[in-house]
């Protein structure tokens, strides 16, 4: 694994500090986990009977399914259909079909601005590899229209069969060759999901997640209280715009600071409008809280491309999810959900 997965340590969303650390067999101590995986660090906080047992079966989880969709593992299924792009069909597990989606129900949503086939962008922009950079050639034009044109979440064909016995078989193809699924944008969320599902069936009813950007979180902490974060500053390292109490909800921030190189005095992050081809410049932070990890995964990063214009619009269509934005200008903005209106900026 490449060593800038765990430089992600910095998180955008950190934890606030907790009580009780390790476990014995007090029930309601909180057991703490933390692991390096999803190219960052990992960690599980729970507490209950059976929290340590469930910890692992939640880490196993996350490895299997990250198995599946890491497109930067050449055995992935992922980098299997990235692999086959315009050519025949790949086999799939129920699992991959679930998450892709999944992560297509955000791309028709967001019209595009969310978009997992943005690999061929983020290749040409220098955000494929592990020092981000562009070495040799410089952005002209028809390179970004080029690259632009492979970048299409509709030229996911994604095939559904019923055999006999009625199991099902699932394929997926890219349409196009040098097409290229990328799964930054929503698998630290999803396989988050799996995990708080695994802990849920092992009859854990309070618990905190945390994958890089995105948190999520079920129940309480042992003494009644919720479970709080902060959200990083994104211009001060060590500061906090704010702290939310977060019950049976995720919150995920997407940044220009954690992934960026300077070019002529420019700042290019690793956020790329599928639109215009171009890194987006506007948005220093967009975070965003939801039901699920996968939801405000995805709609943080896909507010971080529409900007607060249409990202507020598209945050106040949604039920039980709230957006708090950074431009560039160090504006603030909320939508009207937000829950916490002290923002320290
Ligand atoms: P982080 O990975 O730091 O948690 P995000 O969830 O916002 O941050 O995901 C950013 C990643 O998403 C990028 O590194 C890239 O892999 C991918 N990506 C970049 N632009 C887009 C886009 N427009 N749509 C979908 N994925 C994107
Ligand atoms: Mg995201």
């Amino acid at each position: 694994m490449p060593t800038w997965f765990f430089t992600f340590f910095c998180l955008s969303v950190l934890l606030m500090p907790h009580t009780c650390k390790g476990a014995g067999d007090n029930a309601s101590a909180i057991v703490s986990q933390m692991r390096p995986l999803l190219h960052t660090f990992v960690e599980i906080k729970a507490w209950g009977d059976g929290a340590h047992e469930a910890i692992e079966a939640a880490f196993a989880e996350m490895s299997r399914i990250n198995d599946l969709l890491n497109n930067y593992d050449p055995a992935s299924e992922v980098s299997r259909i990235n692999a086959a792009a315009g050519e025949k069909p790949v086999t799939i597990s129920p699992e991959t079909m679930d998450a892709l989606r999944t992560a297509i129900r955000f791309c028709e949503l967001s019209g595009g601005a969310f978009d997992i086939t943005v690999g061929p962008l983020l290749k040409f922009w220098g955000f494929a590899q592990e020092e981000p950079g562009m070495f040799g050639h410089e952005p002209d034009r028809r390179a970004i229209r080029k690259a632009k044109k492979l970048v299409d979440y509709r030229a996911i064909e994604l095939t559904e069969v019923q055999k006999e016995g009625g199991a099902f078989t699932y394929c997926a193809r890219l349409k196009r060759p040098g097409m290229w699924i990328d799964v930054g944008a929503f698998s630290k969320g999803y396989v988050a999901d799996r995990a708080m599902e695994v802990l849920g069936a092992r009859g854990i009813t309070n618990m905190l997640i945390s994958a890089g950007g995105t948190i999520c979180a079920r129940g309480k902490k042992p003494d009644g209280s919720p479970w709080m974060v902060a959200v990083r500053h994104p211009r001060k390292e060590d500061s906090f715009l704010t702290f939310v109490k977060l019950s049976d909800a995720s919150i995920s921030t997407s940044g220009d600071y954690e992934r960026f190189y300077e070019h002529e005095g420019k700042r290019r992050g690793h956020i790329i409008d599928p639109r215009s081809g171009m890194p987006v410049e506007r948005m220093q932070s967009v975070s965003v809280i939801a039901r699920s990890g996968v939801e405000s995964d995805a709609l943080s990063t896909a507010l971080f491309v529409l900007g607060p214009e249409k990202g507020i619009a598209l945050i106040e269509k949604l039920p039980d999810a709230s957006a708090l934005l950074i431009t560039q200008q160090g504006e603030i903005v909320m939508s009207r959900k937000w829950p916490q209106r002290t923002v320290f900026y």
